[in-house]
Parts: C-alpha cells; structure tokens; sequence
C-alpha cells in the first residue's frame, strides 16, 4: 500500500481553501493535476502558496511515491467546479499527479481508491470523474478524446482490487494463517498438492475463500479416487 500521510493546510489559508463546511461524503472524485512536472510534495506546497490566487483545493494527491491528505476528508474542497453542487458538497477530491512513473502512480491511486471504497463500504458506482460533475475534460490523461478509454480502465482495476481485497479470508487470530500454511505445505510435502503457492499464500495472508474453496474440493475429491 502506497505510503499516506496527513499534512492538513491551515485553517486560515487564503482563498477559503480551507472551508470549515462539514461534509458527509457519499463520493469519490478522480482528477489529473493537469501539470505534468509537480509531485504530491509540490501540490500540497502550492495550496500554501501566496503566489497561488485561485480558489481551489482538494482533499487527497497522489503520486508514485506517496499520497498526501491535505484537507480532512469530513470538510467541504473546492475541486469539482459545481459551486455549492454534490461534487464540492459530497465527494471527496483525489488528483492524480501527471509527473514521474505514471504506471505506479496510476497503480497506487487505484490501490488507495480501492482502499477507501473497502472502508467505506462503497462500490465504483461512488467514483466520478471531475467531468461529471462540471463537464471539464479531467481526469485528462484519461479522456482519449472523449471515449474516456483510461477512465474505464482505472474503474474496472479498483473493481478488480476491490473483489480480490475483499475475498482474502478473515480470521480472528494471526497464529490461524500460520496454521492453515503449516497445513498446506505438509500437505505439499506429502504429495497431496503440486503447487507451493498456496502455502506461500497463506503465509503471506493472501488466500482468499474463492482459492481454498478450490483446493478443498479438489482433495476431497482426490480423496475420493477421483482423478483430477
Ligand atoms: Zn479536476
């Protein structure tokens, strides 16, 4: 998970960056930064900024390295161009930075969006696009002149992760992943599976129940004479 860390703007930043409105947020909005050189580090500078006359900010930026929270995530951004409409109002602001490895970055914004749905119990059916809500043409990299290619790629990878994530089996105590490895490796020792990776999955905590439903009835099975 990409690191995150909270560095809040001021209360008393110019241009009402900091709104004090309370928030109850029901979604998620996606941004590019639309500067292709600047870093989280640089986003989060600029709102701080004297040089920075604009009335606008955001909650969350994300770059290949980390993701900084810049205002709380239950407090009113200006960051959806809808004045006093649900995209300012109602969702939380994500940019994504343009600069440095764009594949990670990409790759981390849907690891934290996927995250915050997960917390949140929410689906994709919460992420909209800055262009939903005021018809700019951001997230921009994700415009493909209109056919909004990156824009569907991105939500179908948070649904994805979201699935997976949300499949990995729970258990109340950290020593019972330990214990069902043990399991699948002796049971790899014995011949009885061909595959390590599932001991190594339970050692790492990321078997999920689709898997172990799987190898149960594939032993059970073989238990059974059946040749499979
Ligand atoms: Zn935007």
């Amino acid at each position: 998970m990409v690191k995150y860390l909270q560095d809040h703007i001021p209360k008393n930043t110019q241009f009402n960056r900091r709104t004090s409105y309370e928030m109850h947020p029901t979604y998620l909005t996606i941004h590019n930064t639309g500067n292709s050189t600047s870093s989280a580090r640089n986003e989060r500078n600029w709102l701080t900024n004297p040089f920075n006359k604009r009335t606008a900010s955001f909650h969350i930026i994300i770059d290949e390295n980390e993701a900084i929270e810049c205002i709380p995530l239950n407090e009113v951004a200006w960051h959806a161009g809808d004045g006093n409409g649900d995209g300012n109002r109602r969702s939380i602001g994500i940019e994504i930075c343009e600069s440095g490895n764009y594949e990670q970055t990409l790759e981390n914004a849907v690891q934290l969006v996927a995250s915050m749905l997960r917390k949140r119990g929410w689906g994709v059916d919460r992420l909209r696009r800055h262009y939903d809500w005021s018809g700019k043409i951001c997230p921009r990299l994700m415009y493909d002149s209109g056919k909004w290619t990156g824009w569907h790629k991105f939500v179908a990878a948070v649904d994805t992760q979201l699935k997976e994530v949300n499949d990995i089996l729970q258990f109340e105590h950290d020593y019972q992943w330990k214990q069902l490895g043990d399991a699948l490796d002796g049971l790899y020792r014995v011949g009885e599976i061909n595959d390590y990776t599932w001991a190594e999955k339970a050692y790492t905590r990321k078997l999920t129940q689709s898997e172990l439903a799987w190898i149960n009835t594939i032993l059970y099975a073989r238990g059974k004479g059946i040749a499979v």
